[in-house]
């Protein structure tokens, strides 16, 4: 096979790190009870960043709002997550990561995708003390950049991944590629000003200004923040599909819909977090309003639930 050179863009800035011993710090800190922290971020307890689970997927999807499609999600594919990764990339990068784990035609385990600001300050915040080797300040980690992935058996993945414009990181972080070709945007300030924005919808008396930037105005904001998720959340404003996904699609929209469902007589108890017992009652209701069954709630499921 002729040798592909596979450079970085000249706006690539990012900041590595030590992937293989972040995730196996974040395995071992791994907490399901996190999920209950209904604190502020900077008090966040623990180790583990899923403790904001609920506010990463706020502002996952805010930039979706403000930014249609700058991420994609690519649970879809052929891959095994590991809980706390976020499946999600840029487009042209999912759809070369595509092409690679069909021409291998086996299952790639993932460990890290995209991780977001919040659980970025988290990691900062925490640092050595929690184990973690030195991070990125927020904004600055190439697994912000929407082109990063950390994987299991690089070795094998490296060809098929280096056809389709992945770059593997070397020796210095094993389980770390980049997708390092056209169609990749620096999506930094797009990361900054949705969390700015989703800040300035919920607390109106004190505004930041958005400019894409991380200050010290912003870095105080976030970590003020409810690791639970604002109260105005962005899809207040589009809603998301609600569905069955890792880590768990959570919020004010998935409390709605199981109390919704609760309100036409359905045995289910309100929690927020959609899981396998959620979807399988919106598959009851789906079936008994003669809607699609497929245990996504869309357009359609919310017509009928809410008519
Ligand atoms: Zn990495």
């Amino acid at each position: 096979m002729k040798d592909i050179e596979l450079k970085l863009p000249d706006w690539y800035d990012y900041e590595s790190e030590l992937c293989g011993e972040v995730h196996n710090r974040e395995d071992e800190a791994f907490d399901d009870q996190a999920k209950s922290y209904s604190g502020l971020i900077k008090n966040t307890p623990g180790c583990s960043t899923s403790a904001c689970n609920a506010l990463s997927q706020q502002l996952i999807h805010q930039m979706n709002v403000m930014f249609p499609n700058i991420l994609v999600s690519f649970e879809e594919l052929n891959v095994n997550l590991n809980k706390a990764a976020f499946p999600y990339l840029q487009a042209p990068a999912k759809t070369a990561l595509a092409k690679a784990i069909q021409e291998r035609g086996r299952t790639m385990t993932v460990n890290s995708g995209y991780r977001t600001i919040a659980q970025q300050l988290l990691l900062f915040n925490w640092g050595r003390s929690c184990g973690y080797p030195i991070v990125a300040r927020p904004g600055r980690s190439n697994h912000q950049s929407g082109l990063a992935l950390d994987i299991n058996d690089h070795t094998g993945w490296q060809p098929y991944l280096k056809k389709h414009s992945w770059r593997w990181f070397g020796p210095r972080d094993k389980p770390h590629f980049d997708y390092v070709s056209t169609g990749a945007q620096d999506i930094r300030q797009a990361t900054m000003k949705a969390f700015q924005q989703l800040w300035n919808n919920n607390n109106p008396g004190q505004t930041l200004t958005v400019d894409g930037v991380w200050g010290p105005n912003t870095e105080r904001s976030l970590n003020e923040s409810p690791a639970y998720g604002f109260k105005i959340a962005p899809w207040d404003e589009k809603p998301r599909l609600l569905k069955l996904t890792t880590p768990m699609t959570e919020g004010s929209d998935v409390f709605k819909v199981q109390k919704a469902l609760q309100d036409h007589g359905y045995s289910i108890v309100p929690d927020g977090y959609y899981g396998k017992g959620t979807a399988t009652v919106v598959k009851q209701f789906q079936e008994n309003s003669g809607i699609n069954v497929d245990g996504v709630v869309g357009a359609n499921t919310l017509a009928k639930l809410f008519a």
